[in-house]
């Protein structure tokens, strides 16, 4: 050091054993170097100790961003003692040498994991700066600095000092174990930073990845998606909005798409997109409450008012609640229409998704990779196998239902008309109960409705076709394939219902 005195600096936020080191350096002649906290620390325990604000002619700032960052205290720590030229600019500054460097790092890995959790304001600042920058400075100049961050090392490291031998294999040891240390602190912190509050329980610890893997220009879906205001995103938001999305691009007129727990349970094409968001609602009100609502194309102050206004068709009283809205724009009034609506709603803004991407999952012990279903009606043959011709208002309904059922899961039945989904029945393990569920939400607005079932119906079909038929439905779609087709066909036969078999199945599992 200036004074010829040897010099140790101690940073410690764990200051378990600071009493046995301070009182062992001071024995060995050190002049204690501190910050704050630990200076008080090793005041209390009877320690002299010179505070950094006296090296640096600063004051701790920024709430302790900035403690330890500074020329007097890193010229000391990385100055080489064998150039010339070091030791001199050293002189020229009044600058003196750290033998010894002691520092372990702010508790971030206990805060973020805390029960509770912590809000990510405060996870952020416990991120240390000036620890990590100290360690590695010392630890990058062992030969000359001896740089400690674990209380079990203390005494071995007094020990060592007491013998007063040099020890080059020692050094590196600490030095090791000084990177090893920020490593994993670094790790923890990216780690944090990729990390939701929970799965989709809240018991199951969870993380966020984003792809990066797509080109940056076009990646689109929800991981690349803005998030304009709302509370943080949560596992299962993730999972509903990328759904919702999912389904909404893949309408090309003015669509509005709502879903819930992954499944859409309204869905709705008008030129008029507050008619569309309307009939979207009412398909299914108490299932779009607290649901995902998607559009694909812009919200405006109009739009956005009715969303904030639009009131449940089940009472006619209560204001609608979602998690999130999902669509590729909004104006900038709309942004504060919505804004208005509720602290927590989840405004997001998403590009389309890529096409022809992978689709990966997991299995015990593996993962599962395929192309993603790309397939839209224009890509399928709906080929008439019934007497009945459909009209080109069936067709239409045909293939909307169609595009429907593409994305609700199996065994997945939608039926829709005039652009808009009526009822759907999802994740029966028995299509006909997915059928009687969604004849169920479709009430009595059936007649001459379009069906769409997202596999054939199998030996079920007397039931199946034939309730379909019975209940008025006026055009049904189904991949076909069955060994009872023939049946399938005599049925509808029977009804004059028109049957279209597009010889493509879209499961959803
Ligand atoms: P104290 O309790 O002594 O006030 O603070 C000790 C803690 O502050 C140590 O964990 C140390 O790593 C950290 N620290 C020291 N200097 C700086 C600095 O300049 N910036 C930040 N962010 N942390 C520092």
């Amino acid at each position: 050091s200036a004074s010829g005195n040897k010099q140790a600096l101690i940073s410690l936020s764990d200051k378990k054993d600071l009493t046995l080191l301070g009182n062992g350096l001071q024995k060995l002649g050190y002049t204690i170097v501190s910050t704050g906290g630990t200076a008080s620390s090793l005041e209390n325990a009877g320690v002299s100790v010179t505070k950094v604000e006296h090296l640096t002619c600063f004051p701790e700032t920024l709430d302790g961003r900035v403690k330890t960052l500074h020329p007097n205290i890193h010229g000391g720590i990385l100055a080489r003692r064998d150039l010339k030229h070091h030791m001199e600019a050293l002189n020229n500054h009044g600058i003196g040498t750290f033998d010894v460097v002691v520092v372990n790092l702010y508790p971030f890995y206990d805060k973020v994991t805390s029960t509770g959790g912590i809000a990510f304001d405060d996870g952020i600042e416990n991120i240390d700066i000036g620890g990590p920058a100290m360690i590695r400075a010392a630890a990058k100049n062992h030969k000359d600095v001896l740089v400690v961050v674990d209380s079990l090392d203390y005494p071995a490291f007094l020990e060592f000092l007491e013998g007063g031998q040099d020890d080059q294999q020692f050094r590196r040891k600490l030095a090791r174990k000084a990177f090893a240390h920020v490593a994993s602190y670094d790790s923890a912190v990216s780690e944090w930073l990729c990390s939701l509050r929970y799965g989709e329980n809240p018991h199951q610890k969870a993380a966020f990845y984003v792809d990066k893997s797509l080109s940056e220009v076009n990646a689109g879906g929800i991981a690349t998606a803005v998030q304009h205001h709302g509370k943080e995103m949560s596992y299962n938001n993730y999972l509903d909005a990328d759904a919702a999305w999912n389904c909404v691009s893949e309408f090309r007129n003015p669509t509005c798409v709502i879903v819930k727990h992954t499944n859409p349970c309204g869905v709705a094409s008008r030129d008029d997109i507050l008619e569309a968001y309307r009939l979207a609602v009412k398909a299914d009100p108490v299932s779009a409450f607290g649901g995902i609502v998607a559009f694909n194309i812009e919200v405006d102050e109009v739009l956005a008012k009715e969303i904030r206004e639009f009131r449940s068709p089940t009472d006619g009283e209560t204001r609608m609640f979602y998690e999130i809205v999902v669509a590729p724009k909004y104006t900038e009034k709309g942004l504060e229409i919505l804004r208005g609506k509720s602290k927590t709603l989840r405004i997001l803004e998403a590009k389309k998704n890529e096409k022809g991407k992978l689709s990966l999952r997991q299995v015990g012990g593996g993962w599962l990779a395929q192309d993603s279903d790309d397939l839209t009606p224009e890509d399928i043959q709906f080929n008439v196998v019934s007497e009945k011709k459909p009209q080109d208002s069936e067709l239409c309904d045909a293939k909307f239902a169609w595009l429907c059922v593409k994305h609700v899961k199996s065994n997945a039945i939608v039926i829709a008309k005039d652009n808009c989904m009526l009822g759907m029945g999802s994740g029966q393990p028995n299509r006909l109960e997915s059928l009687r569920i969604a004849f169920r939400k479709a009430g009595d607005e059936v007649k001459g409705a379009a069906l769409a079932s997202d596999a054939f119906f199998p030996f079920a079909w007397k039931d199946a076709v034939e309730e379909a038929c019975e209940n008025g439905i006026g055009v049904i779609a189904e991949p076909g394939g069955s060994n009872r087709d023939g049946d399938a066909v005599d049925c509808c036969n029977k009804y004059g219902v028109s049957l279209l078999f597009t010889n493509v199945r879209h499961f959803k599992h």
